[in-house]
């Protein structure tokens, strides 16, 4: 294969959550999208980024020192200039406390398969593979690709997990080589995507109505987070994953467990405490589906 260069920012083996099986999960760095209730905070941004926790420094400033822009500052604790970081990683190898760590790595395609190839026999008891996650993994199409591409010559099943915000030239090349798609449905209404997501939602929509016609193995997932997406307004949604003829539905009961990454980004968490609502709404809103004779699963795929 041509050994493409890509950025990612984790790769999570032995992941449960994103498909069948025990499956190996890489995250690629880059989103067109800003969801308010973004779990991944440092995948949206496709530049490298420094994340600083205060509660590990120690307050020595190696970091400072380090430092040729000059993009760190003493304060109480560090702050970090982002305007003029160019997440060159030196404060990071600088800080003996393990508070600064860099936010994504470039690396190219074979080195990705030799960490998923690692795992193959898991793959093969459980019924896994491969996730590409993100960010959204059609924002670099051609490592997505390559990758997609890689796995089914080696016959190891692939998923792509994606918010459907992309061109449908590019998903449609990927059908070839992915076994599912992870499709992401953030709200039926077009006005409120765009205030919570940042753009509409009728080109996601269009994606998604295409892949389904074309035969694709897709489970549509749904993030639920009261007073954003969700009331209690399941008709308008059950409405329009029947007309798209949508079939198994994966509902994402929403949770606060990001909070802190946006502090070690030097970013605001904008979401109130929500609590136990969103997983009763999101079984209240499986069992409405499941009458409708839709195969729903809450709070992740099994
Ligand atoms: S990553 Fe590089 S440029 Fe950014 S703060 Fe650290 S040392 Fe400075
Ligand atoms: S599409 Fe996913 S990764 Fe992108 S901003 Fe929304 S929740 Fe975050």
């Amino acid at each position: 294969m041509q050994d493409l260069e890509g950025r990612i920012f984790r790769i999570q083996r032995f992941s449960i959550h994103d498909g069948p099986g025990i499956r190996t999960t890489v995250f690629l760095k880059g989103c067109p999208l800003r969801c308010i209730w973004c779990h991944n905070p440092e995948s949206q941004s496709f530049s490298l980024e420094v994340g600083y926790r205060k509660e590990r420094c120690l307050g020595y400033h190696e970091c400072l020192k380090s430092c040729e822009r000059s993009a760190i500052e003493a304060s109480e604790g560090i702050s970090v200039l982002r305007e003029k970081c160019d997440g060159c990683g030196k404060c990071v190898e600088a800080c003996p406390s393990g508070a600064l760590e860099i936010y994504g790595m470039d690396v190219t395609a074979s080195h990705v398969m030799e960490i998923v190839e690692r795992d193959r026999v898991f793959y093969k008891n459980s019924g896994g593979g491969v996730t590409f996650s993100g960010g959204e993994p059609y924002f670099q199409p051609d490592f997505l690709l390559s990758l997609l591409e890689e796995c089914r010559n080696r016959g190891i099943s692939a998923a792509v997990d994606t918010s459907g915000f992309t061109d449908w030239k590019v998903i449609e090349t990927s059908m070839e080589f992915a076994d599912l798609f992870l499709y992401d449905l953030k709200d039926y209404s077009s006005e409120r995507h765009r205030r919570f997501c940042g753009v509409g939602n009728e080109h996601i929509l269009q994606n998604l109505k295409n892949l389904l016609d074309a035969g694709n193995n897709v489970v549509v997932r749904i993030p639920v987070v009261p007073g954003y997406n969700f009331s209690e307004d399941f008709d308008s949604y059950i409405e329009i994953l029947a007309k798209l003829g949508c079939r198994r539905i994966d509902l994402l009961p929403f949770h606060s467990l990001a909070k802190d990454k946006y502090r070690w980004l030097g970013r605001e968490w904008l979401m109130p405490e929500i609590g136990d609502e969103a997983r009763s709404i999101a079984l209240a809103f499986s069992e409405a589906l499941e009458a409708m004779g839709f195969e729903v699963t809450v709070g992740g795929y099994f």
